[in-house]
């Protein structure tokens, strides 16, 4: 932890890297709760800490699913402020081009981070479990490959997440991850768990991502409700974080 903000160490090297994911000292990053205007506020005190422009972020809209956008400086314009300015129906978003920063929000899922730097290709994603069930980490991976990346270049951040002590789920989801990644699953006290982190290294590990190239934050948002909100602990009044990531322009 830098400052007041999460940092993946992964990305430190290449100082073209915007990076950072929000504690809940900023308070709530989310348009879909609370006061607009305080989480304007919000967001605003944190996209100033970046050392960024609201105007050159692009906010991807989270629907649980697994459409990765590729955008541009022609997705720009409407700003970060806005609630309208959402890209639609995707869980995540890539670019090519610097100075343009990308936003997801998150409690309890998990922000997923990339890099090529040899390509200069950036990406984030939101990953909870329907998206991981959906394939967004396949999806966003392969954004990459289209747009001209090799695997071992990639570096990729995963972000604080629930950990599996925490995430009791009923017998849907738990069949579902049985099918998915059956070593993700765990049966204690006749309660159901998933271990989310475990499914997504898996699944990037299979795809061919280089142990080397993968840093995984153990933080927590329940295990660590002090630093992160958590769904899960605080319902509708969790704080939710924005993961912000882009290439300096
Ligand atoms: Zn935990």
């Amino acid at each position: 932890m830098e400052g007041s903000f999460f940092k993946f160490e992964i990305f430190s090297d290449y100082p073209e890297v915007v990076q950072g994911i929000s504690t809940r000292q900023y308070g709530n990053m989310s348009f879909q709760r609370g006061e607009i205007e305080k989480a304007k506020k919000n967001r605003e005190q944190f996209i100033k800490d970046l050392e960024i422009k609201p105007e050159n972020i692009i906010v991807a809209d989270l629907v649980h699913g697994q459409n990765i956008a590729l955008v541009d400086k022609s997705n720009v314009g409407k700003s970060a402020l806005l609630k309208s300015s959402v890209i639609e129906n995707t869980d995540g978003l890539v670019t090519k081009e610097a100075g343009i920063f990308l936003m997801i929000t998150v409690a309890d899922c998990f922000p997923l981070m990339a890099y090529d730097p040899v390509k200069k290709i950036i990406g984030a994603a939101h990953l909870g479990w329907r998206g991981i069930i959906a394939g967004i980490i396949p999806s966003f991976i392969e954004k990459f490959k289209q747009n001209g990346s090799s695997l071992e270049n990639l570096l990729i951040g995963l972000g604080p997440g629930i950990c599996q002590r925490h995430f009791v789920v009923k017998t849907d989801v738990l069949n579902q991850f049985s099918y998915f990644d059956s070593s993700s699953v765990f049966i204690r006290n006749k309660d159901g768990y998933v271990d989310l982190r475990k499914a997504i290294i898996n699944t990037l590990n299979k795809m061919g991502i280089r142990k080397n190239n993968l840093e995984v934050s153990n933080y927590c948002p329940v295990c660590n409700n002090h630093l992160f909100g958590s769904h899960r602990v605080e319902q509708e009044n969790a704080p939710i974080s924005a993961a912000i990531i882009g290439l300096k322009g």
